[in-house]
């Protein structure tokens, strides 16, 4: 790798601007990275060689519990390269540091399939396979060539193919064995030039067929999909821009089939899902539970327990995406620890099920 000049350093940077829930912390240093080269030259310096480092995108899945006092790199490296192209398929090379929603509306726009309902999930490309994100019936995984990260030790990048990512609900490779160890540069996706559209997602409230038959007939194509998906986005989640949030903040708890049976006990609707195979939608003709571990919808336990509107403070539960838990504005990173610690009691006391926090506790 070529040498680089090697980015400024800040010391005592306010993370608000670069966290989703709009903490007051401060990074005791920070950088921006644009390059892999320029990763590679910052791990050259004393100041990272002699503090823990923490790679941040975006920030919309991260929950700064208290001032970083190590080093904050965070990742900007551009670029979107076609780098295969067939009749049928196109390759496209992303760098790690791209608005993923500006990638998803830049495929969409070119009339490529597969990734139009990952549409609105804030964050940068580089971080999206570290939880492999997932909404509405598409995992990223489905689309993914493979995904080139930096070894910090080494200073080299390895690519990985897909199935070398050990890819999982909101969990992979980069989250778990090296974690810490390799940062995410560059990622491929494999797109249809012949979309096929995924639109069987149904919930309690919504559906994307419903959403995009009635913004008009079909045929429909991706930009439908792409529009059905925004649009249900926008009527039930917080706008990032002006509310404090990290999207999902516990992940859905997978339970074995006699936990499944007790909850529905007191809670007889509640859908579930194949904890194996991440298909969403109408699954009221499978028997899920013969294979021993399904999904259940964490929000549906926090609304049927009546909290789909509690707020104390500046924290609250998001009432139309109850796994939403939100920040109006000025709570403190510890006030809200507090508030999920009482969600999660409530909800064990009441179905004896553990939640996870999706969003990364740092
Ligand atoms: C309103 C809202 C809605 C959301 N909806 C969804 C949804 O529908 N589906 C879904 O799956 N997620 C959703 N999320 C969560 C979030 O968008 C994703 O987890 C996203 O991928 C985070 O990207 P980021 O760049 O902000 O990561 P950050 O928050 O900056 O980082 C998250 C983690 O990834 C690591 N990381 C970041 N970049 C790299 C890199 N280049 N290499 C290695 N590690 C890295 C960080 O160290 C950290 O551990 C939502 C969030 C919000 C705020």
């Amino acid at each position: 790798m070529h040498n680089s000049a090697c980015p400024r350093i800040q010391e005592y940077v306010n993370l608000r601007p670069f966290n989703t829930l709009r903490f007051d912390v401060a990074a005791r240093y920070f950088a921006v990275a644009r390059s892999a080269s320029e990763i590679v030259a910052l791990l050259n310096e004393k100041t990272v060689l002699e503090n823990d480092i923490f790679v941040l995108g975006g920030g919309s899945n991260v929950l700064f519990s208290t001032d970083f006092n190590g080093i904050v790199i965070k990742i900007e490296i551009p670029g979107k390269t076609v780098i295969f192209e067939d009749d049928d398929y196109v390759e496209l090379a992303i760098g790690a540091g791209e608005d993923w929603p500006s990638v998803v509306e830049f495929v969409v726009s070119k009339g490529w399939g597969g990734i139009e309902n990952l549409a609105m999930v804030p964050g940068t490309a580089g971080a999206a396979p570290v939880n492999n994100i997932a909404c509405y019936g598409h995992n990223l995984h489905e689309s993914l060539v493979w995904v080139e990260s930096l070894d910090l030790n080494s200073g080299t990048i390895t690519r990985l193919a897909v199935d070398e990512c050990a890819f999982g609900y909101r969990t992979s490779i980069f989250k778990k064995e090296l974690r810490g160890r390799h940062i995410v540069v560059r990622i491929c996706l494999r797109l249809r030039k012949n979309p096929i559209l995924n639109t069987s997602y149904t919930s309690r409230y919504e559906s994307v067929y419903g959403e995009m038959a009635s913004l008009g007939p079909p045929p429909y194509g991706v930009q439908d999909v792409f529009r059905a998906i925004v649009n249900i986005r926008k009527r039930k989640l917080p706008d990032v821009a002006t509310v404090g949030t990290v999207g999902s903040v516990f992940m859905n708890p997978v339970i074995t089939a006699q936990q499944l049976k007790d909850i529905r006990v007191k809670c007889p609707d509640i859908h579930y899902y194949p904890a194996e195979h991440l298909i969403y939608g109408d699954n009221s003709n499978r028997d899920d539970t013969a294979t021993g571990r399904v999904k259940i919808p964490a929000a549906w336990l926090i609304e049927d327990m009546g909290l789909a509107d509690k707020k104390i403070g500046q924290c609250g539960i998001w009432k139309t995406q109850p796994l939403n838990i939100v920040n109006y504005g000025g709570a403190t990173p510890g006030e809200y620890l507090e508030f999920l610690k009482m969600v999660r009691d409530e909800v064990y006391e009441r179905y004896a099920v553990t939640l996870d926090p999706e969003v990364v506790i740092i």
